[in-house]
């Protein structure tokens, strides 16, 4: 792909990628020769497969409707889980080698059960995260990745070395820090990067080599400040949720196109993914489960069943550093960890005197045009 140029033909480069994530996959697996293994969103350790020299690459909602894959899951399952099956179903994801499902939500647990029927060649991985944070929690998760690297080593045929763990975390840092700094870029010029296109920037990330991701984002920094933006006035908006599937574009452009600019967010395709690094200094598997803990502290996730994750807190707080006025939250249908924290949010925001709007995503089609109306006057509202 072609790494120098402008901003706006990198950033072009990019959404190509997002438009079809799983082709530079497939084409680094054929030149490589090595192995593929897609992982659900959102918690699972990307770097400990990266040191297998296996690509990981987070399984993505598509735009197709669900068809196929209605024989095998839930009508009223979220998006992100009916599509990749769907996927699977229509033989889409024959290019993975493995895949890793986990527990920390009940719906990426189903998942990866029908994915082991519907992908019969691929290694099918388990990988237990606790979900609370006890004394005892840090050991668990760390014996967990024992666990799961064992069952990497076993299904690479090859051994894991520390080294090779470091040098993956250290690769995995530095594309975090880059993609921060391009946020950083954005919290002094709102207008530099929209937010379909921090979105494509992050989204491409989990879906190309890491490496290559981070040469390709080091020549982005270097010409972004050159860009040439329109410059307008816009009432300044936090965009929060979106668990695991990318938001709909559609809707992060309406919402900019309402007379928005998006200051902040906390969307997994978005700050959640790249908030917090990897301690470079610590044994690396017990550094990867203090990271999975230390990243709730950071950007409260609601798959947690921590008493300490303060989600409204964090996003009026957020709202107040980024200068924000409005709240949009975006929630994937059937997203249950979503709709569980969604009333103390609510009641957070309401106290606070805090506008927000809540926008239902549903994986098929929905009105737009009525959607739209609804922004519109949202962002319009005194
Ligand atoms: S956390 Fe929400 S979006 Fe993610 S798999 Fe579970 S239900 Fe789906």
């Amino acid at each position: 792909m072609k790494i120098k140029g402008s901003a706006d033909e990198i950033l072009n480069n990019l959404a190509e990628i997002t438009d079809q994530p799983y082709e530079k996959a497939k084409e680094w697996k054929k030149l490589s020769g090595s192995k593929v293994i897609g992982l659900f969103p959102m918690h699972f350790p990307e770097e400990l497969i990266h040191a297998a020299r296996i690509l990981p690459v987070l399984l993505q909602e598509s735009d197709e409707p669900v068809t196929a894959g209605h024989a095998y899951y839930y009508p009223f399952f979220c998006g992100l889980s009916r599509s990749v099956i769907d996927q699977a179903a229509k033989g889409y994801l024959d290019f993975l080698d493995g895949f890793m499902a986990g527990d920390y939500c009940i719906q990426v647990v189903g998942a990866g059960e029908v994915l082991g029927v519907l992908l019969r060649k691929a290694n099918s991985m388990f990988f237990r995260l606790p979900v609370g944070n006890q004394s005892w929690t840090l050991a668990d998760i760390t014996q967990g990745l024992k666990e799961i690297k064992r069952d990497i080593e076993t299904f690479s045929g090859e051994e894991i070395s520390d080294e090779a763990i470091r040098e993956s975390i250290r690769i995995y840092n530095m594309n975090r820090g880059l993609i921060r700094k391009l946020y950083e870029i954005k919290s002094l010029n709102p207008w530099i990067l929209n937010s379909r296109e921090i979105v494509t920037i992050i989204k491409s990330s989990m879906v190309i080599p890491k490496d290559e991701h981070n040469t390709i984002l080091t020549s982005l920094l270097q010409v972004l400040p050159n860009r040439k933006v329109s410059q307008k006035e816009g009432v300044r908006v936090f965009v929060s949720g979106s668990l695991c599937g990318a938001p709909k574009y559609d809707i992060l452009s309406m919402i900019e196109q309402s007379g928005a600019i998006v200051v902040g967010d906390d969307l997994f395709h978005g700050y959640r993914y790249v908030s917090t690094d990897i301690n470079e200094e610590m044994e690396p598997l017990e550094a990867i489960a203090a990271h999975y803990l230390e990243k709730n502290k950071d950007v409260p996730c609601p798959t947690r069943c921590d008493p300490t994750t303060d989600w409204p807190q964090y996003l009026i707080d957020s709202m107040r550093k980024h200068e924000a006025e409005k709240l949009v939250i975006l929630m994937a249908k059937y997203c249950e960890p979503h709709m569980f924290f969604y009333p103390d949010i609510k009641e957070a925001l309401e106290k606070a005197g805090i506008p927000h709007l809540l926008i239902e995503m549903e994986h098929e089609v929905v009105s737009l045009e009525a959607l739209r109306t609804r922004i519109e006057a949202f962002i319009e509202m005194k």
